[in-house]
Parts: structure tokens; C-alpha cells; sequence
């Protein structure tokens, strides 16, 4: 196929993790592409900073990586020679209660299982079928609407993805594993009532039990370092500090990606679509958004389940009922006393993250979307609550509001960190309800960040996904990967 003479091939606007993972894929068929962000570095979600006191290195937004270290593109990049190690605690997951114990999820799911006394039978029943056939089906999960290439294994998926983690949590009697259940539903972040809250639980399961619930070595960061060195090694070119606010600034290109959501993408190029794809973009819907902390510590967290100690996350949060009931409330635009807290300590298993001796802990808890309230008080107290003394080993603290994370990132609108609601209206469709849910109703226009399938967390299928679909339509190309 014949084009005329442009300044690129392909221009992608964001450099998060889908924005990364769609200019390499042009890059590797052999297109010129443009990567340009708005910040002073590249990385979206994956950056690292020293955001309490020197020598403490904090994850500003993702932390931990099973949908990275399980991401079936990502997996085929060579990112440990530019320079990306993943570390993985030696348990990934726990869960403290109340009466000083704790659920522990292990990598291995019979070691999980052994855990949980009575629910045994029920947990391997249903994490098992799903962990065997991940390997074969984690590309069709991760992935738009489509024939799968495993029609039996992703059926099997699918029946109990579709459920909410309500009906799903039924099949436990024990405190331990309706606990561990409903804190990796929680991600899904909306009631756990909902269909398909299922979905996350499973996917976060089946990553852990095969991956593992890994950190990177040195900061989030190093991902997006990696993933931008590579793309340079490719030819790529990367142009930081460019905020795009209009087509009208950037070089001509046949092809333009968004890494943004709905939101920004009708303030950049709304002009250029059809009346009904604008209406169908007005009518998406955002998420609850999150509250984030990080501590500078004088020592480690003092969990009374002394083994929480050797896990990369904590789910705060008690019961299943406990869990259910904060996530409800935040549903219905309202901020729980004890809201559910997820918590990551990289620096007991990344020294490189904190001056010797000391440490670091990253949290956050889901609030209204927009929400400017402060929530220190409440997450330190669920911290407290299942490790007394944590506030007397505080050296110092950073917080960020919903509307102080959209100012970060303006991506994260009013906090949601998923680039939009994952419910069963959006799951399969975000952002319109399209053949292609990458390509606008403008020729050359495409959209590949969390707002499309398979959505939020750092994995880049919504960037490789979207690529693709350039290449096939502009270029008469395949990715040069098979996944
Ligand atoms: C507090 C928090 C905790 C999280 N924890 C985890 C976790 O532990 N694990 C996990 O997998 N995920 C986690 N996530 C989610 C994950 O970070 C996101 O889902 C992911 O980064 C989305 O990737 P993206 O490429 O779609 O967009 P983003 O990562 O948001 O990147 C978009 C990029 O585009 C740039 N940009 C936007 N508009 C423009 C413009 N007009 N011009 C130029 N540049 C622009 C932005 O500056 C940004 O760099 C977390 C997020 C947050 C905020």
C-alpha cells in the first residue's frame, strides 16, 4: 500500500503503559513512530518518586505487578536487558483479621488451600480449573470481544467471571476465605454486588498463583524505563513535556493514538467525530476514585500476624461483610469510617527503596469519585487496627486526594485509576460499543488506553490491542509478535 509522505507513521499521545505498549508495536513492524507526554518523564501509572524524605522512593500510582509480569505482550518484550528485574515476596497476598491471624495467599494454591481449613475443597474447585488454563487463556482474557482461541477453557472463565463476588463468596463457610475473596474482588472497585466482580478476583488469582504478585526493583519505574529504552532501541522517538491540547500542535502522521480517556480525547479531537460516537463518549461512565498514602517508616510495620511480614500486600479490611459494606458505601457516594485498605511494602524485599534500616508502605483506599476528603485518619487507623504502634513509626507521610490524583495525571479523572467504570455495561465495551472499541468514528483516530478493553492496571493489552488494529487497517501489517 501506497501513502503519501507524512512527518511519522503513527504519532501516540500518553506514554502509561498502553501507550508504551502500542508505539512499540508500531515501532516492530517497521513504522516511524512519535511517543509524546505531557510530564517531564514517560511511565503514566508506572513512575517513582522521592515523595516523603531522601532516599525513600515511592510508587506514585501502580505498585504491584502480577498483570505486568503476567501480561501476554509485555512477556515477549526482552525487558530484563533494559534493565527491569521483578521481585517477588515470598508470600504475595495477606489478610489480617481482627483476632491477630491472617489469610496467606501463596504463589502456589495448594500451599493457599492448605490455609483455609474447611474451604480447602471449595477454593482448589475454583481457583484450579482457572490457574491450569491460564497459560492458554490469559491472552483471550486480556483481550476485546472475541472468538476465543480456547472456547471450552475461556467458558469455564467466563461462568464464574460473569457472577458478582457476592454470589461467588457463597460457595466459602470460613472467615479466612470469604475474606481473601472479597479483597481481590475489591479491585474491581464498585459494589460488590455487581455482575462480573468476579472477574478481577479471578484474574488477580490466577496471575498470583502463576506469577505472583511481583514488585520492581528499584520503583514502578523501572518499567516504564525499560519498556521506553526499548522502544528508543527500536528508533522510536520520545518527546517529553509536549501536553497536547489540540490536533492542530502535532507533526502529520497517518495514524494517531490516544493513551486518554473519553474525556480528554473529545477535547483534542471531538470536532473530528460523527454525532453519534460523541454522544456515546458523553454517556461513559467514571469509577469511584482512589485516596493514596505513602509513609517514610522508622522500622516495619508492626502487624500483629507476624507473617503479613513476609507479604509483598496486605488487604485491610476484616471480613467479607466488612469489605462489602465499605465498598457499597462508596458506591453510593459516601466515605466508610473503615474503608478498605490495600497496602504494599516494597522496601522490606527492595532495599534499594529506603536508607538502610528504614522503610517504606504505599496505600490507598477507594473513595466517591472526586472526593476531596482526607482520609489519613481512617486509613492510619486500619493500619493500627491490625498493627498497633504503626503511627509511632511514622516519619513521613504523603497524601493525594482524587482531585490531587487527576492534577497528577489527568487520565485519573476525579481518582478513578481505571480510565472508567468496569462494570458489566463497560467491561467488554468501554469506550463505545463498536466492532472495534480501539477505532473512533475519525479516520486515522484510535484510542488504546484503560478506557478500552481489557482495561485498568499496568499490563499494556489495551495499547498492543489498539496497535494492531492500525496496522491491519492503515498499513496492511501484522505485529510482528504473536501472543
Ligand atoms: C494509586 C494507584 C495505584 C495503582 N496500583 C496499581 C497496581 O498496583 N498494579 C497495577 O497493575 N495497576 C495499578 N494502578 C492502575 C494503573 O496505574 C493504570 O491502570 C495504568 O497506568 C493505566 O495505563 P494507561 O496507559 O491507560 O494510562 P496512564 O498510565 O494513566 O498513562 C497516560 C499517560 O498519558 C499522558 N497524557 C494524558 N493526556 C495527555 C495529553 N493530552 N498530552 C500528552 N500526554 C498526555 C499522561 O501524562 C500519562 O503519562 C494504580 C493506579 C493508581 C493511580
Amino acid at each position: 500500500m501506497s501513502l503519501n509522505k507524512k512527518d511519522y507513521d503513527a504519532i501516540v499521545v500518553g506514554s502509561g503503559p498502553n501507550g508504551l505498549a502500542a508505539a512499540i508495536t508500531l515501532q516492530q513492524a517497521g513504522l516511524s513512530v512519535l511517543l509524546v507526554e505531557a510530564s517531564r518523564t514517560i511511565g503514566g501509572g508506572m513512575r517513582s518518586e522521592e515523595l516523603t524524605l531522601p532516599g525513600f522512593v515511592h510508587d506514585v500510582c501502580s505498585a504491584i505487578h502480577p498483570m505486568a509480569a503476567s501480561s501476554p505482550f509485555f512477556r515477549t518484550l526482552p525487558l530484563e536487558q533494559h534493565g527491569l528485574k521483578f521481585i517477588n515476596p515470598p508470600i504475595p497476598l495477606a489478610h489480617p483479621f481482627d483476632d491477630g491471624t491472617a489469610t496467606l495467599f501463596y504463589q502456589s494454591p495448594d500451599v493457599t488451600a492448605q490455609e483455609l481449613t474447611e474451604d480447602r475443597e471449595s477454593y482448589l474447585k475454583l481457583v484450579m480449573p482457572i490457574v491450569n488454563d491460564w497459560p492458554r487463556i490469559v491472552s483471550d482474557v486480556l483481550a476485546p470481544f472475541h472468538l476465543p482461541k480456547h472456547p471450552f477453557a475461556m467458558a469455564g472463565f467466563g461462568h464464574h467471571a460473569l457472577m458478582s463476588a457476592r454470589h461467588v463468596a457463597k460457595r466459602f463457610v470460613t472467615k479466612k476465605a470469604r475474606g481473601l475473596w472479597m479483597g481481590m474482588a475489591a479491585h474491581a472497585m464498585q459494589s460488590l454486588s455487581n455482575a462480573t466482580t468476579s472477574a478481577v478476583a479471578l484474574v488477580l488469582m490466577a496471575a498470583g498463583h502463576t506469577v505472583g504478585w511481583p514488585l520492581s526493583k528499584g520503583g514502578s519505574n523501572a518499567i516504564a524505563d525499560a519498556l521506553g529504552s526499548y522502544f528508543s532501541s527500536l528508533g522510536g522517538i520520545i518527546k517529553t513535556e509536549f501536553y497536547v491540547r489540540s490536533l492542530s500542535q502535532l507533526p502529520s502522521s497517518h495514524a494517531l493514538l490516544f493513551d486518554v480517556t473519553p474525556r480528554q480525547l473529545m477535547e483534542i479531537a471531538g470536532h473530528k467525530f460523527s454525532t453519534f460516537y460523541k454522544w456515546q463518549l458523553r454517556r461513559y461512565r467514571y469509577g469511584m476514585g482512589v485516596f493514596k498514602i505513602d509513609w517514610a517508616l522508622d522500622q516495619p510495620i508492626p502487624f500483629e500476624a507476624e507473617a503479613c511480614s513476609r507479604a509483598g500486600t496486605v488487604h485491610l479490611g476484616h471480613t467479607a461483610e466488612e469489605i462489602m459494606a465499605s465498598e457499597e458505601l462508596t458506591s453510593q457516594g459516601k466515605h466508610p469510617e473503615d474503608p478498605f485498605v490495600l497496602l504494599a511494602q516494597q522496601s522490606l524485599f527492595d532495599p534499594s527503596r529506603a536508607p538502610s534500616g528504614k522503610h517504606t508502605a504505599w496505600a490507598y483506599c477507594h473513595v466517591p469519585n472526586g472526593s476531596l476528603l482526607d482520609m489519613t485518619t481512617r486509613i492510619e487507623k486500619q493500619v493500627e487496627r491490625f498493627a498497633p504502634g504503626f503511627r509511632d513509626i511514622i516519619l513521613a507521610r504523603h497524601a493525594m486526594n482524587s482531585a490531587q490524583m487527576e492534577e497528577y495525571n489527568v487520565n485519573y479523572v476525579g481518582g478513578d485509576i481505571n480510565g472508567g467504570l468496569m462494570n458489566v455495561g463497560q467491561l467488554f465495551t468501554r469506550p463505545a460499543l463498536r466492532l472495534s472499541p480501539y477505532k473512533t468514528s475519525a479516520k486515522g483516530i484510535y484510542i488504546c488506553s484503560s478506557s478500552t478493553p481489557p482495561g485498568g492496571g499496568v499490563h499494556g493489552m489495551c495499547g498492543y490491542h489498539a496497535a494492531k488494529k492500525v496496522l491491519k487497517d492503515l498499513f496492511n501489517k501484522k505485529t510482528t509478535v504473536t501472543i
